[in-house]
């Protein structure tokens, strides 16, 4: 039965077609325990931590000064979206619709502010405690000084990437003072590959996909003592930096008294290329708010790459060239052909479901983001809003609600789309995106 659905699905996904899945492996959230490798305690963790490094972030970043040196992302509503949705999409939204625009993160401009600036955060910490360059109970401010960035200066931080986990690695490691190499593939925008060349960032370009950018930042990086390489697909460093999204977001939903229990759920809609930007923020959600948040990936039509390794059960071991898609997409932060296995394992038991969408739709939601709300976003975030706008209209989505006794509640849902990106995009490409002059 569930072999002959998936066969289905498969066929759908094969033909380039917008699908809904709903996680069948999905159970209630107080028999997941001891299952998942990571716990609230990692994820405390990893909060501690960044409350360390924030007197040096706000001596480093000016422009986290007001929040004290934590990196965080305003919640807005967009009910003027909601609507355009509603009427364009016919999607039935019901509840309230925000956008959590960490398009808008402090230092990145992108989700990846979260996962890469901590995994590069944690390094340094080890290495400066290691080194004597930091003491214990010793304000962090110190390693925005010049005597520490010579230190930093001795070593190598690499990473593959498509683009924003670049950007996030490259901008936070010069400013540190490490010696950066970032491996770009060939779906990343010449935009970003400038604006790291602007921190002195050193830049290789591959003609090959974001797997061949790894793994050849990876077999350069393992032969050198004194290089560090951010591993996106198996990082539990990046996971749980992601993770922290968790307990941030539940302190704005109490700021602004909007509840979560049985009787108001929580939706949100994420988009997803490895899986760990995506896998994380889930992670650290499902600790807080358990059964009654609802998390559902985004992903492009032509590289539904996590979908895939879950409905298949392969994991890492598919590929979307494997069904035969060409993995090219708009939407470049989600233009990954291969899953990250550590986080679709981790998803097995908690992700509700997915969503995929055309490139089209992305531009379709981009622009109309903008002219209602004023606000822009890039075209990977946008793939989030194919949950808000087709919810609706989804038979699959019908009887996920039935079966979670969510129907008579949704007038009491908050819905959030988590913006992943945009606020560095240049003007002059942010005009080429909208199309105006
Ligand atoms: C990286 C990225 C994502 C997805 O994160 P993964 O960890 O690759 O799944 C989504 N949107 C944007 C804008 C990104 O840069």
């Amino acid at each position: 039965m569930v072999k002959k659905e998936n066969d289905a699905l498969i066929e759908k996904m094969k033909k380039g077609e917008e699908v809904v899945w709903i996680n069948p492996a999905r159970i209630p959230f107080s028999e997941v325990g001891e299952r998942l490798e990571l716990g609230k305690e990692d994820i405390r963790d990893a909060s501690e931590r960044w409350k360390r490094f924030a007197p040096f972030l706000r001596k480093a970043f000016p422009e986290t000064e007001p929040a004290e040196g934590i990196i965080e992302s305003p919640l807005v509503e967009i009910n003027h979206m909601k609507e355009l949705l509603n009427r364009e999409y016919a999607g039935g939204l019901k509840g309230r619709l925000f956008l959590k625009e960490d398009s808008h993160l402090a230092v990145a401009g992108s989700v990846k502010a979260r996962g890469g600036i901590y995994e590069v955060l944690k390094h340094t910490e080890a290495l400066a405690l290691q080194n004597g360059i930091l003491k214990e109970n010793e304000s962090y401010e110190k390693l925005a000084y010049e005597n520490s960035r010579a230190f930093f200066g001795n070593y190598t931080i690499q990473v593959g990437s498509t683009g924003n986990l670049g950007l996030s690695i490259g901008i936070i490691s010069a400013v540190i003072g490490y010696h950066v190499v970032v491996h770009m593939s060939a779906d990343a925008r010449q935009w970003k590959k400038d604006l790291l060349r602007s921190y002195g960032v050193d830049v290789r370009e591959y003609e090959g996909d974001y797997g061949e950018a790894v793994k050849c930042g990876r077999a350069l990086s393992d032969q050198d003592e004194t290089s560090y390489f951010v591993d996106d697909e198996n990082s539990r460093d990046l996971f749980l930096g992601y993770a922290v999204a968790g307990e941030r977001l539940q302190k704005q939903l109490e700021e602004r008294n909007l509840t979560v229990d049985d009787a108001h759920p929580l939706f949100v809609y994420l988009p997803c290329g490895v899986g760990g930007a995506p896998g994380g923020i889930t992670f650290g959600l499902k600790q807080i708010f358990g059964d009654h948040v609802h998390c559902f990936f985004a992903e492009p039509v032509q590289a539904p790459c996590m979908l895939l390794g879950m409905a298949t059960g392969l994991h890492q071991d598919i590929a979307v060239e494997d069904i035969g898609l060409s993995g090219n997409t708009s939407a470049d932060g989600l233009a990954v052909g291969r899953p990250s296995g550590f986080v679709g394992r981790i998803m097995e038991p908690i992700l509700s479901g997915e969503f995929t969408v055309c490139d089209d739709r992305l531009s379709d939601y981009m622009k109309a983001l903008y002219q209602t709300e004023d606000v822009f976003i890039e075209p990977s975030a946008c793939a989030a809003f194919q949950g808000p706008a087709c919810l609706g209209r989804s038979e699959e989505f019908r009887e996920y609600m039935e079966k979670n006794h969510l129907r008579d509640k949704m007038e009491h849902a908050v819905h959030i789309v988590w913006a992943t990106g945009g606020s560095l995009v240049p003007e002059e490409v942010v005009k080429e995106y909208l199309g105006i002059e």
